[in-house]
């Protein structure tokens, strides 16, 4: 267990300054940047990388998203505190801790069965409470849908049909969507039954998404 140290309070404040130059306005997304203690998801001797504006590795390939991309996904979902959120892609546990802060209600789903368990260790060691999974979650959390945000934190060549039908009328589903090299993130919204719009927001650059309506079935 690691601690939340003044010290680490200032970077965090200097990290959300940035963000709020770099355009990030959402008071409450701000807020919950400032309050989780990001280096806790860090080794010890990684402590001054957890507070720059980058991504880092988490171990099997996998990385803890940029602090920008993580503000700006979750600004995009326009996150209420009675919301039922579904995160595709638990990693070490960082957006699902920032997406906790706004509601009580995140289910997350992991394919990497390591990462998976280090991150149940993690929640369970700082008393946090999300629903989480191992699975595919290419195609969703079927079992607990319908849900009124859908994060997906890893680049899909397409927008998943399953992830459209698990969500609830005006919900929201914010995607990065290309090939390999860069993906645009996207805000898929279910303004009714079988009525969806589509905005484009910037290029981004994610590790894919793997599973069935991914980019390949290996299991993790
Ligand atoms: N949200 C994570 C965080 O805060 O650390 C970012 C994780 S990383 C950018 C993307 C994650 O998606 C990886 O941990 C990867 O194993 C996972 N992933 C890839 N394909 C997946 C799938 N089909 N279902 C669930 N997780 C998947």
């Amino acid at each position: 267990m690691q601690t939340d140290l003044y010290k680490h309070k200032g970077m965090r404040r200097a990290l959300v300054k940035l963000l709020r130059d770099k355009g990030i306005f959402d008071e409450r997304v701000l807020a919950a940047i400032e309050t989780v203690p990001r280096h806790f998801f860090f080794e010890k001797a990684f402590v001054e990388q957890a507070y720059q504006d980058k991504a880092f590795p988490i171990g099997e390939g996998q990385t803890i998203s940029q602090p920008y991309t993580v503000a700006f996904q979750t600004e995009l979902l326009k996150l209420k505190s009675t919301d039922k959120v579904l995160e595709i892609g638990t990693g070490s546990g960082y957006q699902c801790c920032v997406l906790l802060q706004i509601t009580p209600s995140v289910y997350t789903i992991e394919y990497n069965r390591p990462l998976y368990e280090k991150a149940i260790r993690f929640f369970k060691t700082y008393g946090l409470k999300p629903h989480t999974f191992h699975g595919d979650g290419s195609e969703g959390l079927p079992s607990h849908a319908p849900y009124d945000k859908i994060i997906v934190t890893a680049g899909a060549p397409t927008v998943p049909k399953s992830l459209m039908k698990q969500l609830n009328i005006g919900g929201i589903l914010v995607i990065p969507v290309g090939d390999e090299k860069t993906q645009r993130m996207l805000r898929i919204t279910r303004v009714q039954e079988n009525e969806f719009t589509k905005e484009e927001f910037t290029n981004f650059k994610f590790v894919p998404l793997l599973g069935r309506e991914g980019w390949s079935s290996d299991k993790g």
